[in-house]
């Protein structure tokens, strides 16, 4: 990870603010009292799919700045392109920024309820002489473009008279023309090193019925034509977006001028780039249809939703928002650093449990038959005030398969024939006799306790190497666990000219558990509980999958980065 990067030590609700070079920015303009003080962001997603981590990073920043200098900032769907938009998305896109925890209050707007104002600046702009119709084919038009060492030409239609300029448009308007006959282009600069300043298109014909404005409008505004006039209109101060727009900022401000409108001032930042993960829509949309996940919040899927189902917690994704910063080059962050941020928030505040996931069963053959004994376990060691909880003994317990070796290798310090191990809360036992299946399998192990060794009581001072997990077999409950892991085996899935970005699909990315043996007090887990199994990592109960008849948990995020070890070899 750059170093540059974390220029914010601060944590969250800290009194001092986090420091970047936007603050800086905006700090500068309110010393100068520009805008009279106010400070008014956006932020503008196009719904055209599910928000991922990246627009996260884009909500904390521009909220986030909102929040910290009592300003406002607008929730705008950028909803000028009608064939790819959907209502799900609107929809996915309010929740996930609510359950960010960021609030837009009453500004929800959308770019199409700007359609007639815009319509109407398009029409200045005719009149000034500063826009005109172009019948040149999309080809034509690129051709005559020239590129960035070779100047433009001028077409057969850039010196249309102001009246049939203004005619063509509100004929395109009318609907008189197929899509494809003219468009409507600014009358900048064809010899402008900048490509955007040559006679950039600001509207095309697209009978397409548009989930707002209906059948209503068959022409629609370009992008950078929408953008601008719409962080105007809402007297945006600051419309931050990503560096793919540094070059697009002098037609911002040309439009912003001919107009002589009210002028935000645009900055860019590097956008989030994570390692192993993909983070274009267009893509996570290809791995939606094509079923190589199961839908957006696949809990594999680096979208908000996903994150949330798989038991990520908002303060998390908020804190790993401000830990990368906000810096004006491209750089990679490490996943481990946002799985990190993650255990560091859960340790704080998930509730321990004992869980196998694959029990081999241990019978105590010196225990009483039916003596039950009831155990006080910690349900926190980080946090005093979340209590205790009851866990039961008996004489068959259920423990992890691979915490006994029957042929131990060095420094394996868990059970294994003739050895001692721990039972976290209760005895020592000792491994006497190993069953096995016709087929040789492990299928049970007989062991003895020592009664002297009861954890808690004075007599227990006597030492093991090892301690494991357990779970009384009358008193367990079933459930089925779900083992997720990165989604991609390659650092840069997207970053191969020869591959497709599928082919780096990890296969182990979901191992599903069934049978998995859980202490009674998960019986009442309400999907979305987080939980510490000891020892295993941090799970969630599954929002959508989970009920009480049957429990699924995902398995949000392993104990310790497993990765950084196999990438040392
Ligand atoms: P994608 O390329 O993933 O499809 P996009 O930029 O087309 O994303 P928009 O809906 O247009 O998606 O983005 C809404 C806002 O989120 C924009 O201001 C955009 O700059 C910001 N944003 C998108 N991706 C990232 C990212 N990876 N890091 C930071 N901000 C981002
Ligand atoms: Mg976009």
């Amino acid at each position: 990870m750059h170093e540059e990067n974390i220029n914010s030590e601060t944590k969250e609700n800290d009194s001092i603010k986090p420091s970047n070079f936007i603050r800086d920015i905006i700090d500068e303009d309110l010393k100068i009292n520009k805008n009279e003080g106010r400070v008014h962001t956006r932020f503008p997603p196009e719904p055209n799919g599910y928000l991922h981590i990246g627009h996260a990073k884009s909500i904390c920043l521009n909220f986030g700045i909102a929040r910290d200098y009592k300003g406002f900032c607008n929730l705008r769907f950028d909803d000028t392109n009608p064939a790819k938009e959907e209502v799900e998305y609107v929809d996915s896109i309010k929740e996930d920024i609510k359950w960010l925890g960021f609030d837009w209050g009453e500004r929800e707007y959308y770019a199409s309820d700007y359609f007639y104002k815009l319509y109407d600046f398009a029409v200045q702009l005719i009149k000034q002489g500063d826009a005109y119709v172009d019948s040149c084919s999309s080809e034509e038009i690129k051709e005559l473009r020239g590129n960035p060492t070779e100047p433009g030409k001028e077409g057969p239609y850039r010196n249309r008279s102001v009246e049939e300029n203004l005619d063509l448009f509100e004929r395109m308007k009318n609907g008189e023309f197929p899509d494809g006959k003219h468009v409507l282009r600014a009358k900048g600069n064809l010899s402008s090193p900048n490509m955007n300043l040559r006679d950039s298109i600001m509207y095309r014909i697209r009978h397409a019925h548009h989930h707002r404005t209906g059948d209503k409008w068959c022409i629609y505004p370009m992008y950078d034509w929408a953008h601008g006039q719409s962080d105007s209109i809402e007297k945006i101060t600051h419309s931050i977006c990503t560096l793919e727009f540094e070059n697009h900022r002098p037609l911002y401000d040309w439009y912003i001028e001919k107009l002589g409108i009210y002028h935000p001032q645009q900055i860019e930042f590097a956008r989030l780039n994570l390692n192993y993960t993909i983070m274009s829509k267009r893509k996570l949309l290809e791995l939606v249809e094509g079923k190589f996940v199961a839908g957006w919040d696949d809990p594999r899927m680096p979208t908000i939703s996903a994150f949330r189902r798989r038991g990520y917690t908002p303060e998390s994704i908020r804190t790993f928002a401000e830990r990368v910063g906000v810096a004006k080059r491209d750089n990679i962050i490490d996943l481990a650093l946002l799985e990190h941020t993650l255990r560091e928030d859960l340790n704080k505040r998930a509730q321990r449990v004992m869980a196998v996931l694959r029990p081999l069963k241990v019978t105590i053959t010196n225990y009483p038959d039916n003596l039950v004994e009831e155990m006080d376990a910690v349900n926190n060691p980080e946090d005093d005030l979340m209590g205790s909880r009851t866990i039961y003994f008996s004489k068959e317990i259920y423990i992890e398969q691979d915490d006994f070796m029957e042929n131990p290798m060095k420094k394996f310090f868990r059970l294994s024939p003739g050895n001692e191990v721990r039972l976290r809360y209760a005895y020592i036992i000792k491994c006497d006799d190993v069953i096995k299946d016709e087929n040789g399998n492990i299928i049970e192990l007989k062991c003895s306790y020592d009664p002297e060794t009861k954890s808690g009581s004075t007599a227990s001072q006597r030492k093991v190497k090892g301690t494991i997990h357990w779970v009384s077999a009358k008193h367990a409950i079933e459930a089925e666990v779900r083992l997720y892991d990165r989604l991609f085996t390659d650092e840069d899935p997207g970053g191969h000219k020869d591959k497709d970005f599928k082919e780096f699909i990890n296969p182990l990315s979901l191992e599903i558990l069934s049978g998995c043996k859980l202490e009674p007090y998960l019986k009442d887990s309400n999907p979305g509980d987080r939980y510490q199994f000891e020892r295993l990592g941090y799970f969630c109960a599954d929002s959508k999958d989970s009920n009480k008849d049957k429990l699924v948990f995902n398995r949000t995020v392993t104990l310790k980065d497993t990765w950084a070890k196999i990438s040392k070899g």
